[in-house]
């Protein structure tokens, strides 16, 4: 390392800690240099930070304290302080909270740590005993590698003192090794899947990008089972051929199973994994592998974005569309975005994936901003399933029952002839609704502006904005009559008694995200669905995910007209998004699939266009409408979201705010608000939100920045700032 600064020289340190700007500390005994990691002194704590450049000074220098130590890990690359930069300007985050996503790696100051190993020596054992040549055998099966003493014993069924014995004698070698090791390499050159039809010219197309180095984004458009994630695996190959790293961005953990083991079998190792699921050694190792080059390709989650790698050569956004994308607490981020602009300065490829675009990345497609690449047919599959609505207006459902005899007698077919139905309803647990049938009073959330979904399986009512729970009362809170509580409207819990009593004979299974302990659980049981293990599966939108259920031939939708409620700009985008990747589930293997969607407005143009099948109708149509009224993606929006328990200060201080729009109004922006948030009480905090619209190319963050300068938010208010918002809760 050269160091830039020599000791005592006035360094300027972006700390983790939310103060704003970079403080000036001194050079420590031997120095330091541009990017270093550090730790610093912050009043009677220590923290830590990154040379981000000279110190400004300026002010009592007698007062500055030095670095207290350089921490051993690799230097932030300009690459990387330049796009942590550029996304806490895009996003109106402080630095301090981009550098703290970026160093989310318990232990990463400290010394790497080393463990004990044994490996097989070259002198002969002292005493040939049966249990000495044992452990001489283990370590011969190893071939060289290094075991850990409790490996090594526990394998050769022998206590730890008679390998310490056989170290005395030279016949087994001890030493320390890194804790941290490289992953696996991984093969480039293996024998992928022999691509076909469209699929060839869009490898070629990826690879050739790869090859070729510096920066650009295809949107990869195909139905699910066109073979998209064969086509990317390609493009992973020529990215490690280059000696470039890769990243495939997933939006669910529990996506990764199946994903792991295709690149498996793709590549001879398995990729790295980065997510909330892994320990924290694993998260340092991870850390520290990328920054050294020891990790070849990762497959995380969004955060994994923030990542220190050494040469990253192509980023992977796997079903592109997906709202979890976007972070939306403390930093408020789309990692579809993020990858885009990390790419652009790091020069390297993305690629976004996904059977439904989001409309942002079809307009830039549209625009000739991303490269665009279609599959078309379902690999060794005709086509998408049959879709048809079934018009819920004409069908005769006693109440509390939601699966109309058209569907049923669809699913009875399916149970006889040993195929998988999936009955698709987007609401967790028993019932959305508890009321009172004596007074009509609904149970709602102690802290917030939402009713309380009762959740049998943990025999509780929950609040799903902020998690709080209590039991289900015997007497209405309200009126005190006993036993008239009733629930009002199904959620997959419901649907489950539902199916038990029309199917007696089939196997059930609820696949639902709260039902699950962990990930892994989520993931084992998609799997044994998968094999085979259920009839009729009932599910939430995790299963709406890229989960390959090759039996699956018919897709029930419970009610598809629930996303069409509400005043969402992206409602209708939405709907079409989840209706068509639900349907996508129907027929992947040999079989034909079919889809049915319960409807009690099929002449709706949303519903239609799912129906039809003529996308690219339905995205000109969408896009037709959003540029007229100047919203995303041809306008500019931010939200601004206050919060405090006070509910006169909130509104007081969003009014202000909008008083004074003349930063705003300088660029043509227009403020809207202050409104109560559609929820507009979450944990006892009050909320409200404006919102900022603004021409396309308008120079919004500044603006914005300028803005909100004006004012300082009193102590117990929060001010969260959200650039292109997703969700308008
Ligand atoms: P997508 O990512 O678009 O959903 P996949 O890449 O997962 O599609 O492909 C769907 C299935 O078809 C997978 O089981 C995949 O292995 C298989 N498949 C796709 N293309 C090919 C190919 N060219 N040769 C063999 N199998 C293929
Ligand atoms: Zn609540």
């Amino acid at each position: 390392m050269t160091a830039q600064f020599a000791e005592g020289d006035l360094v300027g340190i972006l700390t983790t800690e939310p103060l704003g700007r970079v403080l000036d500390y001194r050079a420590p005994e031997g120095g330091c240099g541009l990017g270093d990691y550090v730790e610093v002194p912050l009043g009677p704590r220590r923290v830590l930070g990154v040379v981000w450049g000279p110190g400004e000074g300026g002010y009592d220098l007698a007062k500055v304290r030095p670095v207290t130590r350089v921490l051993e890990a690799l230097p932030m690359r300009d690459e990387m302080r330049a796009f942590l930069a550029r996304a806490s300007e895009y996003t109106l985050t402080p630095l301090a909270s981009m550098l703290r996503l970026s160093t989310r790696a318990p232990g990463l100051g400290e010394p790497p740590s080393t463990r004990r190993v044994y490996r097989l020596g070259s002198a002969e054992p002292s005493r040939a005993t049966d249990a000495r040549l044992r452990v001489l055998d283990v370590l011969r099966a190893y071939g060289g590698a290094a075991v850990t003493l409790a490996e090594l014993s526990a394998e050769a069924g022998v206590t730890t003192s008679v390998v310490k014995g056989l170290v005395k004698s030279g016949a087994v070698l001890e030493e320390d090794a890194p804790r941290d090791l490289p992953y696996p390499p991984l093969d480039p050159e293996m024998q992928g899947a022999r691509l076909a039809g469209d699929q060839i010219a869009a490898g070629d197309a990826l690879v050739a990008a790869v090859a070729m180095g510096g920066y650009g984004t295809t949107l990869l458009k195909g139905v699910t089972g066109s073979g998209k994630t064969e086509v990317y695996l390609e493009a992973v190959a020529e990215c490690l051929r280059q000696g470039r790293q890769a990243l495939v961005l997933l939006p669910e953990i529990a996506l990764t199973s199946e994903f792991l083991t295709r690149v498996e079998a793709r590549f001879g190792a398995r990729p790295a994994e980065w997510h909330s699921g892994i320990t924290s050694t694993e998260r340092r190792r991870l850390w520290r592998m990328v920054g050294e080059g020891g990790a070849q390709f990762v497959v995380g989650a969004r955060s994994a974005l923030f990542l220190p790698f050494r040469d990253l050569g192509l980023i992977v956004v796997d079903e592109e569309h997906d709202t979890s994308y976007k972070q939306e607490e403390v930093v408020f981020y789309n990692a579809r975005d993020m990858a885009v602009l990390r790419a652009s300065i790091c020069g390297c490829q993305v690629v976004l994936a996904s059977a439904t675009p989001s409309l942002e990345s079809w307009a830039n497609a549209d625009a000739g901003k991303y490269t665009r690449l279609d599959l078309g047919a379902r690999f060794g599959v005709a086509e998408m399933p049959e879709m048809h609505a079934i018009d819920m207006r004409a069908e005769q459902l006693p109440s509390n029952r939601w699966i109309s005899g058209t569907l049923a007698r669809s699913v009875e077919a399916r149970v006889a002839r040993g195929e998988q139905s999936l009955l698709f309803l987007n609401r967790r647990g028993y019932a959305p609704v508890t009321i009172c049938r004596a007074c009509g009073h609904q149970i709602g959330c102690d802290d917030c502006d939402a009713r309380m979904v009762e959740h049998r399986f943990l025999k509780r009512l929950v609040c799903h904005q902020c998690g709080a729970t209590k039991p289900m009362p015997v007497a209405c809170p309200s009126c005190k009559v006993e036993g008239k509580m009733a629930p009002v409207g199904p959620g997959v819990e419901r649907m489950a008694e539902e199916v038990a009593e029309r199917f007696p004979e089939a196997r059930v299974a609820v696949l639902s995200s709260d039902l699950f302990g962990s990930a892994r659980a989520l993931k084992e049981q998609i799997g044994v669905i998968a094999a085979g293990g259920a009839d009729i599966i009932i599910g939430t939108q995790i299963v709406a995910k890229g989960h390959n259920f090759p039996l699956l031939t018919l897709v029930g939708v419970i009610d598809a007209d629930l996303g069409l409620q509400g005043s969402d700009l992206r409602a209708a985008e939405r709907t079409f998004q989840l209706m068509r990747q639900v349907a996508g589930r129907a027929g992947r293997a040999e079989k034909r699939g079919v889809a049915l969607l319960q409807s009690y407005q099929p002449e709706h143009p949303v519903i239609r266009a799912i129906l039809g099948g003529d996308e690219e109708a339905f995205w000109r149509a969408e896009a037709a409408e959003r540029r007229a009224a100047g919203v995303p993606p041809y306008g500019r929006m931010a939200g601004i979201i206050l919060s405090s328990p006070d509910v006169a200060q909130v509104f007081d201080f969003g009014g202000e705010l909008a008083r004074r729009d003349g930063p705003l109004r300088r660029i043509g922006a227009q403020v809207f608000g202050p409104a109560p948030a559609p929820i507009a009480r979450v944990r006892g905090r009050h909320r409200v939100r404006l919102l900022v619209k603004a021409d396309k190319g308008a120079p919004l963050q500044a603006a914005l920045a300028e803005w909100l300068a004006q004012l300082k938010p009193p102590n117990n208010l929060r001010l969260a700032v959200d650039i292109d918002p997703q969700s308008f809760l």
